[in-house]
């Protein structure tokens, strides 16, 4: 870890709740703490270092007109360790996060052994020492992972795990649900569920429609999302437990967690960018490409569009990345063998541009919401804030930047994802949190 503890960002127009991107500032950092945001400050052409008062030379970022919000938090991640550590690490995950803008992650427990007792909660937060991303873990909701019975949700949490899930899997038992969110209730805290009934979906390998009529494999149905959640919703009104519904992906879903925050139940929700950007069609164009498979799977352009117009109208209430590495072995085989998942931490932000920003669907500072402020208001964790006094916790962004994603340019360990080789536009910049001050697309 190398310390960038004093630091001057110079031109670099701030995005957050009171200011939209239009003023250029320069932002000072000493001892990893804002000490002044300073309005017309040094513009653009200083670089190199300057004095400070003490005459200490402090490092100088001219951030070329960069926007900077607080830093973003990815709330479903696959950070795969321990037990998968040929598919990514804590380490490489976190360089991954940096790499794409994220300040923050929560992590799934789909490891193995999994995060179901506060041992290995501890053990993740061990691993996370030092690192420039901080690492929010999720314990499972069941012993196991196995879906039978209740975890030490209580003893977790104490340890620091911040929401509950068996991702990867639903919890299918209703049963079993309604007590996690009886716990979650006490507790305040949110299950996070995968939401898929087993039986209907089952051995779905990619949407159920047209093109999978066309090409063959079995589908999964989008009912079998939808059956879910809204069980989920209807235990949420029995219980008072929040549901957070994960990646969701079909219209009728959006319509479910809409009318459920209409009658003000504690639901909310989250999209990942591969469910605004892609469809099913991507795998006949790819021909079985199993980059192109997910769970759930990519669906219709009319889902497309309806997760458009749930971030737009707050339905969605998140954007995460559902980063999910997979080694080129694993992914190296049969579609209908291949392992669901793609990576996502560092291309989210480019698709986020390309789908939302660029023709104004959302705003820099909806986007932000979404990546900055929900996923820890929904975490229960602090937003970091762009003001004098506060911990420096941000992220540096463009709109303009192009680039290729190609595996040179990766952090992530694997490499498994749609956009590979793809030119992309607009591009996180760089990071500075925990003393640290992390510049993206730098040579691995
Ligand atoms: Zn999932």
């Amino acid at each position: 870890m190398s310390e960038t503890k004093d630091l001057l960002i110079t031109n670099v127009r701030p995005v957050d709740e009171q200011r939209d991107g239009s003023e250029t500032v320069a932002i000072r950092i000493r001892n990893g703490i804002i000490s002044d945001i300073i309005q017309d400050g040094p513009g653009p052409g200083v670089s190199g270092t300057v004095s400070s008062e003490s005459g200490e030379d402090v490092p100088v970022f001219d951030a070329r007109g960069a926007y900077v919000s607080p830093g973003w938090m990815d709330m479903h991640v696959h950070l795969r360790e321990p037990g998968y550590e040929h598919k990514e690490t804590i380490r490489t995950g976190c360089d991954a996060a940096a790499n794409g803008g994220f300040t923050a992650v929560a992590c799934m427990p789909n490891t193995n052994p999994p995060i179901h007792t506060r041992d290995v909660v501890s053990y993740v937060l061990r691993q996370a020492q030092g690192l420039a991303v901080d690492i929010y873990p999720i314990g499972t909701v069941s012993k196991d992972r196995a879906g039978k019975s209740i975890s030490e949700m209580a003893d977790m949490k104490e340890g620091g795990a911040v929401a509950f899930s068996d991702d990867g899997d639903p919890v299918q038992d209703s049963r079993l649900m309604r007590t996690a969110l009886e716990y979650a209730a006490m507790l305040d805290v949110p299950v996070i569920n995968h939401e898929e009934d087993l039986p209907l979906s089952r051995p779905g390998h990619m949407h159920e429609g047209r093109v999978s009529t066309r090409l063959g494999p079995a589908g999964t149905p989008s009912i079998a999302e939808e059956v879910m959640i809204a069980r989920d919703i209807l235990l949420s009104e029995l219980t008072g437990g929040h549901v957070h519904v994960a990646h969701i992906s079909t219209r009728k879903g959006v319509d479910l967690v809409r009318e459920a925050k209409r009658r003000g139940l504690k639901v909310t929700t989250e999209v990942c960018p591969h469910h605004f950007d892609l469809t099913d069609e991507e795998i006949e164009r790819h021909q079985f490409h199993t980059n192109w498979k997910m769970h759930p799977p990519l669906r219709t352009a009319d889902d497309v569009e309806a997760m458009i117009e749930g971030l737009q109208d707050g339905t969605i209430d998140a954007i995460c990345t559902d980063h999910a590495p997979h080694s080129v072995d694993e992914k190296d085989v049969e579609f209908i063998y291949a392992p669901n998942g793609i990576i996502g931490l560092e291309t989210a932000w480019s698709i986020i541009c390309k789908q939302l920003i660029m023709d104004g669907k959302l705003t820099l500072q909806d986007a932000v919401r979404k990546l900055a402020v929900h996923p820890r208001t929904i975490l229960r964790i602090p937003v970091p804030k762009l003001a004098a006094g506060e911990p420096a916790n941000l992220t540096l962004f463009d709109t303009e930047t192009e680039w290729v994603c190609t595996p040179d340019s990766i952090r992530s360990r694997s490499v498994n994802t749609p956009w590979l080789n793809e030119k992309l536009k607009g591009r996180a910049v760089a990071i500075y949190n925990n003393n640290q001050f992390v510049k993206t697309g730098t040579p691995r």
